[in-house]
């Protein structure tokens, strides 16, 4: 038994033959298929000629082996590199060149790369990688790993448009996980209702490792569909979502205290979850939404409590282990440190000086307060960010491509409250002169450059964008002039 974060997955695991997770449309499986799964896949991925701390990038759809893929990297040592489905072909190139993995694991659609060695891996969980598991034997003794290691490299946009490269160790996804799994009293008993992608920390990290340290079991669901997740949640007792999740389900005439009775916990996190969305829901189930707040780069900061009171607009307390505090006075910027988090950029050594203090802690770009009681509050992103639908979109790489389409002279993309997606991506765009205004033509050029979830829900016609004396465009201005877009 050698391996930082696998060894405390077996040991908390239950009997080989309970449920580990299963769903609509996946063969359900046990946590003793789960070992001999992950086992001949770490054998697979060995034959190839992997070694400790090659990275392995996986571009699919959400299906349980993908996730299995995940577990049998971490048992072999190597890194594993999650992207988001809806990324474009020239996205994954800049994503294999920076990370060099030594090998992709994609869907067939996207197989013929040739630069790089591809196995494929369907919706359905078919494809070449599985062919080479099925041969291999089911016995793998797990690679040597340390706390210090790396196990996966999650990739975060940055405000210049570049994608950076979260380095997570084996010490940072176990001991957030462990932390979790306690916060939220997290059981045997317990099945997890997972509605999340499993490309970002929320759905692979928060979600599937707490279920793990805990010997829980998972209610695995392809998608977030509010009719699908009312289906299923029957089955389970606790949710992990983004607000999206709950404005949605509150729209949804199935939602009642009935529906939600026999529910133990409803948690939110990676976007704000509004207080009112909060209030409408205890309202309307009986169940106070528990928010939470993290990143990509820290694993999870800081969590409402379970006993006690839930307090809507806040993200709750510093979880056990984690240090936080607020620089710059009584709003600043939140800064945490501990195990929790990275451990740095992917060979960006001038990032990660720029986004870690000299005394370990790491710049959220979350400003934020800390009230009379203890409990963390967000007030905005110190950088422009938007998230939309719990995604984040970084308007500088939005904004590339739209000034690089003919017409074009400039552009501002800003995010605008939007009923359903949190905030909706806004773009002003300024044409050049003698040009005619297609707003439908422009959005179909942005389709071809850009993953859905970063289109502009709206391109604004405007003269001219509003600049400060420095020359910087005021995006506070846009996002007050138009603030009302979306509004119902
Ligand atoms: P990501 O790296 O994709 O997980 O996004 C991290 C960002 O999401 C944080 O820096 C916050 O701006 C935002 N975020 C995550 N959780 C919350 C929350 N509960 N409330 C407000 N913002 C959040």
């Amino acid at each position: 038994m050698s391996n930082h974060f696998f060894n405390a997955v077996r040991a908390a695991m239950p009997e080989k033959d309970r449920r580990f997770a299963d769903g609509p449309g996946c063969a359900g499986i046990t946590y003793g298929d789960m070992l001999s799964a992950t086992g001949r896949l770490a054998n697979g991925l060995v034959s190839l000629g992997l070694k400790p701390g090659d990275r392995l990038a996986a571009q699919t759809e959400k299906c349980l082996p993908a996730l299995l893929l995940y577990l049998a990297c971490v048992r072999a040592g190597l890194v594993y590199l999650p992207l988001n489905s809806a990324y474009t072909r020239a996205e994954l190139d800049y994503f294999l060149a920076d990370a060099e993995p030594g090998l992709l694991v994609c869907d067939p659609d996207r197989a013929g790369n040739p630069s790089m060695r591809a196995l494929t891996l369907d919706g359905q969980g078919q494809g070449s990688l599985m062919d080479l598991a099925d041969s291999q034997s089911e016995h793998f003794s797990d690679v040597l790993r340390q706390e210090d290691d790396l196990a996966a490299i999650l990739y975060t946009s940055g405000t210049t448009g570049r994608s950076k490269g979260a380095m997570l160790t084996h010490g940072n996804l176990l001991s957030n996980a462990q932390t979790l799994a306690d916060a939220w009293r997290f059981t045997q008993a317990d099945v997890l209702l997972h509605a999340l992608p499993i490309h970002h920390s929320h759905g692979l990290f928060v979600a599937t490792n707490t279920v793990l340290m805990a010997g829980a079991a998972m209610l695995f669901l392809p998608r977030f569909e509010a009719d699908l997740v009312l289906d299923h949640l029957r089955g389970a007792t606790v949710m992990m979502g983004v607000p999206t999740f709950y404005t949605r389900l509150l729209a949804h005439p199935r939602l009642n205290a009935d529906a939600t009775r026999h529910m133990r916990l409803f948690i939110s996190g990676s976007a704000p979850l509004l207080a009112e969305t909060h209030r409408q829901w205890q309202e309307k189930t009986g169940h106070a939404i528990l928010e939470r707040y993290g990143l990509t780069e820290s694993n999870m900061n800081s969590s409402n409590p379970y006993d006690g009171e839930r307090r809507p607009g806040s993200v709750g307390f510093p979880l056990p282990g984690v240090s936080l505090r607020i620089d710059g006075g009584e709003v600043g910027m939140i800064e945490v440190k501990g195990p929790n988090v990275s451990k740095g950029y992917w060979r960006n050594e001038e990032k990660t000086k720029a986004e870690f203090k000299e005394d370990g802690y790491f710049i959220t770009g979350d400003l934020g307060r800390i009230d009379e009681d203890g409990y963390v509050h967000i007030v905005g992103r110190a950088k422009d960010l938007v998230i939309s639908g719990g995604f984040n979109v970084y308007p500088k790489e939005v904004e590339n491509e739209i000034d690089a389409l003919p017409g074009v002279l400039e552009s501002a993309v800003f995010g605008v409250a939007h009923p359903d997606f949190g905030e909706g991506v806004t773009a002003a765009v300024v044409p050049k002169a003698g040009t005619n205004w297609d707003e439908a033509a422009l959005l179909d050029a942005l389709k071809e450059r850009l993953a859905r979830f970063k289109l502009p829900k709206k391109l604004i016609l405007i003269d001219e964008l509003p600049r400060n004396a420095m020359g910087k465009v005021q995006k506070n201005l846009l996002r007050l002039r138009f603030k009302d877009l979306y509004a119902r």
